[in-house]
């Protein structure tokens, strides 16, 4: 990286990864090019952006957001192209140009331009993890015969990929190479968790938690999304797919370790009896700003970790009754093909309709329940057209679901 230039996409500019992204690349400017930044339909924080950054081309995924970007690039005159839709995100990714893709939007719909880049062979700095859910070997074959380099960003992968010998990792996560365990040494993978901000809620208290509790995240700022996804632990059942998917490690071998302070973002055990930690402020502007420069480092303005300060580091199990994503994340895995994508798509639905007030926190396991037993589960998950089919499947499933609940709960007050 010393002294070239690389062009960067950022899809999902306009979030909390693709501000903490654009908050590392201004402090090396003279290293990055920013070629393409997307939004999905804040045109007025994209058209900010613009105007700070001066991309190429801006891609709006709702195209009436497009036209309203395109007006006031005009009134500021900004020659930055304006896009719009999946073809937009598409293109900005394929553009020969383009050396690194951030992989920042949130949910399924960052499915498509992801997996275009590991078709295009770029470097794809992965925060992503639903289209890894999703697409598991497609994506991973697809890398693999296109030469792309994953570089992991969620701060679990970040970690365990910073604390795995170098000699496996000289081109990121694109390679199976942890079936090697003989020579490596390597046991387990132990990633962190929070525990969320309902830790120590017990069943009742859970009943009755609103969404403005559950996206106080206490240690991370983070969408939306995410942050009820962490609530509910099924952040972390996200997150042992994505491993297991990264690290092409048996499942077994990958143990989730609640520790409330994290500091430590995740370990590698070894044979020997040595445990490798990485740790620092829980910052995503870290593991990006890793994944940004590696194999180099930069600096990324996150505060030095004081040890002194955390003084005390815990470690507790999972509680899955009162945690019951974790739980179908593990059945997901076991029943295998399509359930991935089941599970994640019903999360999806059951996330949105809690944070708009549709059902409860813990309606959002049920939801799931009910796609995992409802939904087809399809063997064969080689093709995007098949992922895709049972995407859609799983969520008319779990919206229906979602009426199904209401009506119910409308009955019982009436
Ligand atoms: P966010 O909600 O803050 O931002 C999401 C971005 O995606 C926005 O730019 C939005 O405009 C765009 N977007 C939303 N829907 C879209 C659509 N249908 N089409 C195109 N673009 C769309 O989310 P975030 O917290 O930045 O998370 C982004 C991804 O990174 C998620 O997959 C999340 O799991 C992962 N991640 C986030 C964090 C974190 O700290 N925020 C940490 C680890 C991993
Ligand atoms: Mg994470």
């Amino acid at each position: 990286m010393t002294g070239s230039v690389q062009t960067v996409t950022i899809l999902g500019a306009t979030g909390s990864i693709g501000d903490s992204t654009l908050d590392v690349i201004a402090r090396h400017e003279h290293a990055y090019d920013i070629h393409a930044l997307s939004a999905n339909d804040n045109a007025g924080k994209m058209a900010e952006l613009c105007q700070r950054w001066k991309p190429r081309f801006a891609v709006m995924k709702d195209c009436d957001a497009a036209l309203s970007l395109k007006a006031s690039l005009m009134a500021l005159d900004l020659d930055t192209e304006v896009l719009c839709g999946v073809d937009g995100l598409i293109s900005v990714v394929e553009a020969d140009e383009v050396d690194y893709v951030v992989a920042a939007i949130v949910g399924a719909a960052g499915l498509v331009p992801t997996l275009a880049a590991a078709r295009k062979g770029k470097r794809i700095l992965l925060a992503n993890k639903e289209s890894l859910v999703m697409s598991g070997k497609l994506f991973i074959d697809t890398a693999r015969q296109n030469g792309a380099t994953i570089l992991p960003v969620d701060s679990e992968h970040n970690a365990i990929f910073q604390c795995l010998p170098d000699a496996l990792m000289d081109d990121g996560c694109s390679v199976d190479r942890l079936n090697s365990t003989r020579n490596t040494g390597i046991e387990r993978l132990l990633l962190t968790a929070s525990g969320g901000p309902f830790r120590d809620f017990d069943a009742q208290q859970l009943e009755h938690v609103t969404p403005e509790q559950a996206v106080a995240h206490p240690n991370w700022n983070m969408g939306r999304k995410i942050s009820v996804d962490s609530a509910t632990l099924m952040n972390k059942g996200l997150e042992l797919i994505e491993a297991w998917w990264l690290f092409d490690i048996d499942i077994s071998c990958i143990e989730v370790v609640v520790h409330p302070q994290s500091v430590i973002h995740s370990m590698v055990s070894y044979t020997d009896g040595s445990v490798l930690a990485q740790m620092g402020n829980p910052d995503m502007r870290t593991p990006i700003a890793h994944a940004l420069a590696w194999p180099e480092r930069i600096a990324s303005g996150v505060e030095p970790l004081d040890i002194f300060e955390v003084a005390k580091l815990e470690f507790e199990r999972p509680d899955m009754e009162r945690f019951p994503c974790l739980r179908l994340c593990y059945e997901a895995i076991k029943l295998g093909g399509s359930a991935t994508v089941v599970l994640n798509a019903a999360n999806e639905i059951a996330v949105q309709a809690f944070l708009d007030g549709r059902i409860g926190f813990t309606g959002i396991a049920e939801v799931i329940e009910h796609a995992l037993e409802q939904a087809e589960i399809e063997e064969d998950v080689s093709s995007l057209e098949a992922i895709l089919a049972a995407d859609a499947a799983a969520r008319n499933i779990s919206e229906q679901y979602v009426s199904t609940i209401i009506n119910k709960s409308y009955e019982h007050i009436t």
